[in-house]
This record gives C-alpha cells, sequence and structure tokens, in this order.
C-alpha cells in the first residue's frame, strides 16, 4: 500500500488560439490573414483583441469607460447601475469550445466526486454525462492506494470555508496526535486491511469495494472544451472551494495556459 500524490498529466489538445479566433470570424465569413511562423503562438494583436472581447463580453474602450465609471461612481444607485452592466455584459464562449484538452487525473475519491460535479461542455457535450472515464473497482481489485496529505489543515472558523489554510498541523508521522492517526502500519493497514480480508474470504470486488476510504486513490481520462476547463478552473481556484481539488484546477490551469496562452488568460480574467 503508498501513499499517493495528485498528479494530472496532459494527454492531447486540439486546436490553437487561431483557432478561436477563426471560429469567430467566421461569422463575418471571415478567417484572420496571420499565419504561423518563427513567434510560435503568438497571435496578431488585432487577433488577441477580439478573443479578449470574445471572453469579456466588452472592447477595449468598453472597458476603459467602465473603469472611467468606476472612479466617478458618487452615489449607491450609480454603483448598483455598473454593476448591473457588469454583471449583464454577455461574453461569447462558443468560439473556445472548438479547442480541446485532454488529461489523465490521478486524484483521490473526494477529488473526483467534486470535479465530475462540471458537465457541460465536456467532451461528450451531453447535459448530464461529462467526457470522463474512470477506473472500475469492479474489475480492478488490485491494493488500493491511499492519497496522504503534505499537512493537514486545520477547521475554518466559517464553515463555508472548509479549512483554513493558516492552521496547519503537521503531518509526519511522528507528530502524536495526527501521525498516529494516518501511519500507514495502523488506519490505513486497517482501512485496506478489511477490504483484502473480504476479497479473500470470497466477496465479489464490486461490493467489497464499498469499505475502501474516500482517500483512495482513483484514475480517470477528462476531455472538454477549453471553454469547459476554464469554467471548472474558475470554479475550483475560487477561495471557497476544496484545495485538493484546487490543486487538480491549478495543473489544468498551468497546461491549459502554455497551448492556449491568450484564450486561457482572457478567460480566466474574466
Ligand atoms: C465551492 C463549491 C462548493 C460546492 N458545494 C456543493 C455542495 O455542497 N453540494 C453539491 O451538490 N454541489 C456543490 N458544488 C457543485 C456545484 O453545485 C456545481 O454542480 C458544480 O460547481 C458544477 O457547476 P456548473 O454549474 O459550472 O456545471 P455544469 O452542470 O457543467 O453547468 C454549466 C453551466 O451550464 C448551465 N446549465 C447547466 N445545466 C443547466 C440546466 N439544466 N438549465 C439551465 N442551465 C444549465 C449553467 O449556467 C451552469 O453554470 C460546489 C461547487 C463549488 C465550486
Amino acid at each position: 500500500m503508498g501513499a499517493w500524490v495528485i498528479k494530472i498529466t496532459l494527454l492531447d489538445a486540439m486546436g490553437t488560439d487561431l483557432d478561436v479566433v477563426n471560429a469567430a470570424r467566421v461569422s463575418f465569413d471571415k478567417a484572420s490573414d496571420w499565419t504561423p511562423n518563427a513567434q510560435g503562438n503568438k497571435l496578431a494583436e488585432k487577433d488577441a483583441d477580439l478573443i479578449r472581447y470574445l471572453a469579456s463580453g466588452m472592447t477595449r474602450r468598453d472597458k476603459a469607460a467602465v473603469i472611467e465609471g468606476m472612479i466617478a461612481v458618487e452615489t449607491p444607485e450609480a454603483a448598483e447601475q455598473l454593476y448591473r452592466r457588469i454583471r449583464q455584459t454577455p461574453t461569447h464562449w462558443s468560439p473556445f469550445s472548438h479547442v480541446m484538452l485532454k488529461f489523465r487525473v490521478d486524484a483521490p475519491l473526494f477529488v473526483a466526486r467534486q470535479l465530475w460535479k462540471s458537465h457541460v461542455g465536456a467532451s461528450s457535450g451531453d447535459v448530464g454525462y461529462p467526457g470522463w472515464n474512470e477506473i472500475s473497482r469492479r474489475y480492478v481489485d488490485s491494493a488500493p492506494e491511499l492519497y496522504q496529505p503534505e499537512v493537514w489543515r486545520g477547521r475554518a472558523s466559517n464553515k463555508k470555508q472548509g479549512s483554513d489554510s493558516t492552521k496547519v498541523l503537521p503531518g509526519d508521522y511522528n507528530d502524536p496526535i495526527v501521525g498516529e492517526a494516518w501511519d500507514e502500519d495502523h488506519v490505513g493497514e486497517f482501512m485496506t486491511g478489511y477490504y483484502e480480508h473480504l476479497l479473500d474470504a470470497g466477496v465479489a470486488p464490486e461490493q467489497a469495494r464499498m469499505v475502501l476510504p474516500q482517500s483512495m486513490m482513483t484514475s480517470w481520462i477528462w476531455t472538454g472544451s477549453v471553454a469547459f476547463f476554464a469554467r471548472v478552473c474558475k470554479l475550483r481556484l475560487g477561495k471557497d472551494a476544496q484545495a485538493e481539488s484546487g490543486q487538480v484546477a491549478q495543473a489544468i490551469s498551468d497546461h491549459a495556459e502554455k497551448v492556449f496562452p491568450v484564450s486561457w488568460k482572457a478567460l480566466m480574467e474574466n
């Protein structure tokens, strides 16, 4: 039995920032006149501007006007009006739906259970079923790997925050409170030992798995559009999100930014 870490591998990517631009420009029966060159993935500035417009719903001029309005705001009514204007500005996500990313994610069950909730824009395109295929413990009955956190975070005073990372408990085995509770020879062994015991007794893996803990590592292939992953990352990088899910989101974001630098920045900023 091992103590495993969260790992995200980019398996494949389809498209570039230019595909986002051309998906938008087809509305006018046009395409970008920029062609890839030694500058790598760098776009023409007008194409980069278009991407920023799609993601925010605002041109540079619109944005400057909003900021000017914010500085000049004098009454709560004016502030409310500005707030509504920003909230109600429509963005244009569909050009970001033609460019895709495919990952393999290794993470504990409790993280998979959270991330599974995002559906719309994952590769199946079907609400209710994301582009997600996962190891099945109906068919696999090898010794489970358990995720072990590097640190144990303390309980937050505000329940909605989940945990308080300023209150970090030491996670090493020697710690008298926490270490003992996670020592693989004690609790870890106990949790997986019962599973092994059931298998040895002839119980089917699909039932024996029910005694395995939420810290058990699982793996899945996760495919979706850039629009999809940007939404997932924004949700899971929020300050109220679970830190371990945020770790997956951060790794996805780092990969996505390398493949789609302009689009990713524009989507994450808006
Ligand atoms: C910090 C945090 C805490 C959470 N806590 C909980 C919790 O306690 N319990 C829980 O069950 N979940 C919880 N969730 C999950 C959350 O409720 C969402 O299911 C999850 O974040 C996926 O969100 P989504 O709306 O982007 O996903 P998707 O289902 O992929 O939807 C994407 C978007 O499509 C639109 N959409 C989707 N379906 C419809 C529809 N039927 N009709 C109209 N528009 C639709 C909406 O605009 C939606 O935002 C939490 C999420 C976060 C980030």
